[in-house]
């Protein structure tokens, strides 16, 4: 029944250990979920408020395909403050319903059959199932071994049929920041090629040392600078579905003839919960808080980690992962996740889905507390002590 694309797409592998880590604990399992990427706060109470209110005035019928005025508006002012960039609310802001289906709108608006988008390896595993669900194909570039981005081996990369490159800083899954210089050196290979620049920049705000370099800062849009960005990580709506789109009038313009067909819109009293949540005093505060509490988290499995005999790490400056290689034996990322869930109950995500990384786990300490990680750090000890006796024996 299905098209040969749908039939051939992978699954995303980050909603996959999600559900199956569910299935499990409905069946009594006591799993360690250390695997999708969710911070686990509660949304801040005044954006909740404010979508209540928005419902009770009335928002609740179709809205523009471009979303709300005030929403685009408050997006442009927050660029201007922040980075300085002139943005027109009406020609270069689309709203959509999450940066993933913002990302997949962007690569349906530009792809034709067989070109190319250049993704910075290791990433986000839906990079490249999207660029194949917009009929386009997806090659990687692998980082250096401190997942640095490697800009060489990007211009090395670059030939006609590259339509795109996708970069993602703070980085899903390495926790890197990719700092002024490469940013600026990515973006130059992007205007010389004449390719997009697509920056994700959803872990803008969660950041514990460094600072985030905006792309919008060394490329403009109409030059093809590309930013997407949304609500899910900064301000804990990840079920809320909201996400955005800044860059050139024509792009924004196709977009808008997605959304027309597709969504129509994004539902107007969520809208205006993220109007809200940009533009409330409250949220600093809140944000602030979570990034307090995941530094603490980061600091307490990072020395946990490191103590482990096995692992190779980096100490992840944003984001709320870690990356680590698993040294020596001889095993694949996804039948070490597997071994992981069905012999220690935790749940992590293989890594071979961000770019081939078969070696390494992708470990998420967006929703765990104290006791889970103690717990989690326990059982990873003792299965790496099993897999290493084993390779060894
Ligand atoms: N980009 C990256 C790098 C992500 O990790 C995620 C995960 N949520 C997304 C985009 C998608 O976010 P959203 O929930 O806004 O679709
Ligand atoms: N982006 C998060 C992750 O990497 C959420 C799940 C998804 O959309 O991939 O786990």
């Amino acid at each position: 029944m299905l098209s040969e694309k749908i039939r051939t797409l992978p699954e995303s592998a980050t909603l996959r250990a999600s559900e199956r880590a569910k299935e499990l604990a409905a069946k009594g399992v006591k799993v360690l979920r250390f695997d999708i990427g969710e911070p686990g706060f509660d949304t801040p109470a005044h954006i909740v408020e404010a979508a209540y209110e928005a419902m009770r005035k009335g928002l609740t019928h179709y809205g523009s395909s471009r979303g709300l005025r005030e929403l685009r508006e408050a997006i442009c002012q927050k660029f201007e403050e922040e980075y300085g960039a002139d943005l027109d609310p009406d020609d270069n802001v689309i709203i959509a319903p999450g940066t993933k289906y913002a990302i997949y709108a962007i690569l349906e608006a530009i792809l034709n059959p067989g070109d190319e988008v250049l993704l910075l390896s290791p990433c986000w595993v839906s990079y490249e199932g999207i660029t194949l669900l917009a009929g386009g194909k997806a090659r990687f570039i692998s980082s250096n071994r401190n997942f640095r981005p490697d800009v060489e081996a990007l211009k090395e990369g670059m030939s006609k049929r590259v339509k795109a490159i996708i970069i993602n800083s703070p980085n899903n899954p390495t926790g890197v920041i990719f700092d002024e210089r490469e940013v600026k050196a990515i973006a130059e290979v992007a205007h010389d090629e004449g390719a997009l620049l697509i920056s994700d920049e959803i872990y803008e705000k969660i950041i514990f040392e460094g600072k985030h370099v905006c792309a919008l800062r060394f490329m403009s849009p109409e030059e093809g600078c590309v930013v997407v960005n949304g609500f899910s990580k900064a301000f804990a709506m990840t079920g809320w579905r909201l996400g955005y789109v800044v860059g050139p009038k024509e792009l924004i313009a196709g977009i808008n003839k997605i959304m027309q067909q597709t969504v129509s819109c994004v539902p107007p009293f969520i809208q205006w919960a993220g109007y809200v949540a940009l533009t409330s005093p409250k949220s600093e505060e809140a944000i602030n808080e979570m990034v307090m509490e995941l530094k603490r988290r980061r600091d307490i499995l990072y020395e946990g980690l490191r103590s482990l005999k096995g692992l190779r790490l980096i100490k992840p400056k944003g984001a709320f992962y870690f990356f680590p290689e698993v040294e020596k034996p001889d095993i694949s990322s996804v039948d070490l996740a597997n071994y992981l869930l069905e012999r220690y109950a935790i749940m992590v995500v293989p890594g071979k889905p961000f770019g081939g990384y078969d070696k390494h786990i992708r470990i998420s300490y967006g929703a765990v507390g104290d006791v889970e990680i103690k717990e989690f750090l326990e059982r990873l000890r003792k299965a790496l002590e099993e897999i290493e006796g084993k390779s060894a024996s």
